[in-house]
């Protein structure tokens, strides 16, 4: 196998996770197979219990890892599927290492961070490799260099490199090269310093990828080459893209990255056009038709709390050649002001997963909307909830019928605990986490877009459907129509008297691919251009 680390330099957010996923999808398009992973150097064992206005997403992986949001991406671009193994924290590191001194593993020597906390990171890079039958490791190293936090990763990921040998490993840093305004110049030495900071650690960059607002001269490239130690053919410039994040592997292609890592770590492997990433380019950039859904959440101020879901509604709108502008909509707003001032207009309504009771009148108010006026709804995990709840408040007259979740003394807890989590007290990890088999009931809208009766989808949430209610709310027309037999979990229902009222209880978005949208994306997208046709 061989290794490409990715590091980054000068500021944080400057989109190192797209940018090695972006890699990855130009090196399996010359026929190799990736594998991606991410190492961060916060202390939480995982992301699973930080709030999405701390860290964004927490990301679900199919063996129910809670994991940073760029394994997202990492799955969108490329055709790897991750496991807990991809992602790696300080924190676990150090939980693990704790647990083994605690067993007595070390013999009676003093535990140190070199070199048991530097081998603990070089075992899981080994492991990786290991359990993988790819061609090439991309594993990105969270934060900025610099950080004294990332230290021990940067010197696992350097002592690492000695032992596997220079052909086999290749160093990219991303780095900002900024444009100051008011001077009209663009300027390198934030970039040469970052790199200098890593050459102190031991760490040579052979690539550099500049993210940068403001294309690079000659002068620019070779200034940036002379002084960071890298031939001037390996500054790469990366723009910011126009329209959207897909645009990332086209614009690396145009500067020959891919290329370069073939020829540094000696892969004889060929670029193929890439028509099909072209075209699907094409229906995301310039659609065709256009719609207008709300998305009622309650972190809706925070591009990232919802990465998935949002790139999820981007994919469906593709496959419909339909814009799809997102409305989104504070559930509390909807408290305030009722249902109608935001939703009036919309031809979709979504109600993503969530946690806790601030908005939850509001969702349910929303689900409502959507149910009497008969606009296009799709609820995920919470949202599915909260639909059921409305149903059984409104339709089946179950007085203050709730969730547990927010009202633990409910007269009708129509959403609830199973027995096996009410005894659970730790709050990592403990969720119904990652993929389970779904039987869908034939002549549903479900069955009809999966076009298949057995699925798997990923879940991450503690409460679900009561069945103590199933009978009493089926009668009065709502539809089960997913369900996991073995556990006897209601997993997907609908309103068949409804153009469009669909609702599940895991995570879709985690799914999704740009070429290959999620047929409950993509059947909502599908409803919501109906009404917009309609309507117009
Ligand atoms: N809070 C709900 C639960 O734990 C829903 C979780 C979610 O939407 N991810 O079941």
């Amino acid at each position: 196998m061989k290794y490409v680390f990715v590091t980054g330099g000068v500021i944080s957010s400057l989109g190192k996770g797209l940018t090695a996923a972006s890699l990855g999808t130009l090196l399996e398009n010359r026929g190799l197979k990736v594998t991606l992973a991410k190492f961060d150097p916060y202390l939480n064992v995982d992301p699973g219990t930080m709030s999405p206005f701390q860290h964004g997403e927490v990301y679900v992986t199919d063996d129910g890892a809670e994991t940073d949001l760029d394994l997202g991406h990492y799955e969108r671009f490329t055709h790897a599927t991750l496991s807990r193994l991809n992602n790696l924290t300080s924190g676990r590191v150090y939980a693990n290492i704790i647990e083994k001194e605690r067993r007595g593993d070390y013999l009676g020597k003093t535990v140190q961070v070199i070199p048991h906390v530097i081998n603990e990171i070089i075992e899981r890079i080994k492991l990786i490799g290991e359990k993988s039958d790819a061609d090439v490791l991309i594993m990105e190293i969270g934060g900025t260099t610099g950080d004294i936090e990332g230290l021990p990763f940067l010197e696992a990921i350097r002592q690492f490199a000695i032992e596997v040998g220079p052909k086999n490993v290749l160093f990219i840093h991303v780095t900002l090269v900024p444009y100051i305004r008011v001077a009209g110049e663009i300027k390198t030495k934030p970039t040469q310093q970052s790199v200098a900071k890593l050459r102190e650690i031991g760490i040579q960059p052979q690539i550099l990828i500049c993210r940068s607002e403001k294309p690079l001269s000659p002068e620019v490239r070779q200034k940036i080459s002379m002084f960071c130690n890298v031939p001037a053919e390996c500054v790469i410039e990366e723009l910011d893209v126009a329209n959207s994040i897909y645009e990332v592997p086209m614009a690396l292609r145009q500067e020959n990255v891919d290329e370069l890592v073939c020829r540094y770590l000696g892969l004889l492997a060929f670029a193929k056009p890439m028509t099909e990433w072209e075209k699907m380019l094409k229906r995301l950039i310039q659609p065709k038709y256009k719609t207008q859904i709300a998305v009622v959440g309650k972190y809706i101020g925070l591009q990232d709390a919802y990465k998935s879901l949002y790139e999820a509604i981007k994919h469906a709108g593709a496959a419909n050649d339909s814009a799809v502008e997102i409305v989104r909509v504070d559930a509390e707003d909807i408290e305030r002001d009722g249902a109608a001032k935001h939703l009036r207009k919309m031809d979709g309504i979504l109600v993503p997963g969530g946690f806790g009771n601030r908005g939850i009148e509001g969702k349910i108010m929303a689900a409502r909307y959507a149910r009497e006026k008969k606009v296009p709804y799709f609820g995920i995990c919470l949202g599915m909830q909260i639909a059921v709840i409305e149903f059984a408040r409104n339709v089946c007259k179950l007085k203050g019928a709730n969730s547990t979740e927010f009202e633990a003394k409910t007269p009708h807890p129509v959403i609830c605990l199973l027995e096996e989590q009410r005894t659970i007290t730790d709050k990592g990890g403990t969720m119904r986490l990652g993929a389970m088999p779904c039987k869908l009931a034939a002549g549903t809208h479900a069955r009809r877009l999966y076009n298949a009766a057995l699925i798997s989808e990923r879940h991450r949430h503690r409460y679900e459907f009561n069945n103590t209610y199933r009978e009493q709310l089926t009668k009065a027309g709502l539809v089960i129509a997913g369900h996991y037999t073995e556990k006897d979990l209601v997993e997907v229902i609908e309103l068949p008297a409804h153009p469009h009222f669909v609702a599940c209880q895991f995570h879709p978005e985690f799914k999704s691919k740009p070429y290959d949208a999620h047929p409950l994306f993509r059947g909502f997208i599908e409803a919501a251009l109906k009404k917009a046709k309609s309507t117009t």
